[in-house]
């Protein structure tokens, strides 16, 4: 989790999450499966990818937190593409861990009928936790949409690129 406060700032780092206020610095997470997630407030941004050890971690409700300590709340949240719960057989013994986090609903199956998690449920849940409301969710699953890379189903080396920033005023 970085907080950017200028151009270059942290630059590379690795870190699963990144906010800023400050105009014309722009935040990246790369993913493929995990759910990508843009945080919207009136004059800041964030960036978080939330694979299930960053929400197990809570990363989504501390990316919210340092957005409301630069003052600015957000008031949207955007989730990218990402695996879905039909696609994504999960069988440790972190299920439970994650559903007492996140709630039972978390805990779906996959389409062939195997334990799954809803890696986007468990978002959603984090979002309105952290006193997000409003969540947009259109861009299917990684693992079934030829126009994703998947990590998980093909082995793909290549990365999403989710990038957000504010413009000058
Ligand atoms: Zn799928």
């Amino acid at each position: 989790m970085v907080v950017v406060t200028a151009p270059g700032d942290h630059a590379g780092a690795a870190a699963d999450a990144a906010v800023t206020a400050t105009a014309g610095c722009p935040l990246v997470v790369r993913t493929a499966d995990c759910p990508p997630v843009v945080l919207l407030g009136e004059r800041s941004v964030g960036v978080v990818h939330a694979g299930w050890r960053g929400l197990r971690g809570g990363v989504v409700e501390q990316a919210v937190a340092a957005l409301v300590d630069l003052g600015d709340p957000p008031r949207v949240a955007h989730i990218g593409p990402c695996i879905r719960v039909e696609c994504y057989e999960f069988v440790g013994p972190e299920r439970h861990e994650m559903a007492a986090l996140y709630g039972s609903a978390v805990l779906g199956s996959t389409a062939t009928g195997t334990p799954g998690l809803d890696l986007t449920a468990a978002v959603i849940a984090a979002l309105h936790t952290a006193g997000v409301a409003q969540v947009e969710d259109t861009s299917g699953c990684t693992a079934c949409d030829p126009r994703w890379y998947s990590h998980r189903k093909n082995g793909d080396a290549e990365r999403m690129a989710t990038m957000a920033w504010l413009e000058e005023a």
